[in-house]
């Protein structure tokens, strides 16, 4: 069966034409799809600048200029995935936690159809509900969790679903395996001299963004996924305030000192062979990106990671 292509610059010019991811079909039904790109437009779980409800309309405009072969990889997704955007979810923008149930139970059909979500943000509390609807079906997941915060806070103002305490509850409801949980570029001042060590004291491994500074990140994806194995239902978490804010300014809280863009495109081709069932970018605000920057380097973050899914063929 021919599988979904994204519409070709050579045949309507990209500034026209559907807002879906890089132009693919929108699929009313998930019926034959491996991959559906899934947006989440919401910013109510943020704690500083809002915004990121904007994110899956702009990172889906910028994914206009992505054309469908990674010569610099080989990768050609959309040789024999099938892949459709299903459009944004039906969030309600009144109340984080109805939103919460919505994500999660939208994604427990999704995942039920044996379809592996994409996921473009909205701010990172939409991961909890993914996570929660992931490992209902895979058990607890390893997670690769790239981001300038380690969103590990017991609660903040007295609410424990945030985007500030997504992991600290994956790890309390036996989500993720702590083992084979992997945050990646963390940084910036904290509230306490050690507000990391407590999560690595459960297990997670930390790679301070200092540490990674001048550093080609290739082998580190490599490493990561020799200690997660093949088999091992796997989940990436990419926050872009991961990356510094010269990359990638238009978010809402952001660090200085973190990761390039290049170190990024390194890590996520590390990571090919994993058993990927779901991935996420979250926390583009197009309001703080008027070059579009963030959002177009946002949709090349999700192309890169379709790239590495199962079942992608290489050339
Ligand atoms: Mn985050
Ligand atoms: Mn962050």
């Amino acid at each position: 069966m021919p599988k979904n292509q994204p519409i070709s610059g050579n045949d309507l010019a990209r500034f026209s034409g559907p807002n879906t991811f890089m132009r693919l079909p929108q699929a009313n039904d998930l019926g034959g799809l491996d991959v559906a790109v899934v947006g989440v437009p919401t910013d109510i779980g943020t704690s500083w600048r809002s915004g990121t409800r904007f994110g899956p309309k702009q990172v889906r405009a910028e994914s206009a200029m992505i054309r469908p072969y990674n010569v610099q990889t080989g990768a050609a997704p959309f040789d024999t995935l099938q892949v459709a955007d299903v459009g944004d979810m039906a969030i309600n923008t009144f109340s984080l936690s109805d939103t919460l149930t919505i994500i999660r139970d939208s994604y427990k059909a999704i995942i039920a159809h044996d379809v592996r979500p994409m996921t473009i943000g909205g701010d990172h509390s939409i991961t909890l509900p993914i996570l929660r609807a992931a490992a209902e079906k895979h058990g607890p997941l390893a997670l690769v969790h790239v981001d300038a915060h380690a969103d590990v806070n017991e609660h903040m103002f007295g609410e424990r679903e945030t985007h500030g305490t997504v992991f600290r509850r994956a790890h309390e409801e036996g989500l993720i395996n702590p083992q084979k949980t992997y945050q990646i570029g963390l940084r910036g001042t904290g509230y306490t001299a050690d507000d990391f060590k407590e999560a690595a004291a459960w297990g997670f491994q930390q790679w301070l963004a200092a540490d990674l500074w001048h550093r080609p990140l290739d082998t580190l994806g490599g490493e990561i996924r020799r200690d997660i194995g093949q088999e091992t239902p796997t989940y990436v978490t990419f926050d872009i305030d991961s990356l510094d804010p010269a990359y990638a300014p238009g978010t809402g809280t952001p660090e200085i000192g973190g990761l390039t863009t290049p170190q990024a495109l390194q890590l996520i081709r590390g990571l090919r062979g994993l058993n990927i069932v779901g991935c996420d970018l979250v926390e583009v605000s197009p309001p703080y990106d008027p070059s579009g920057n963030t959002a177009l380097t946002g949709a090349n973050i999700l192309y890169e990671l379709l790239c590495v899914f199962p079942g992608v063929a290489y050339r």
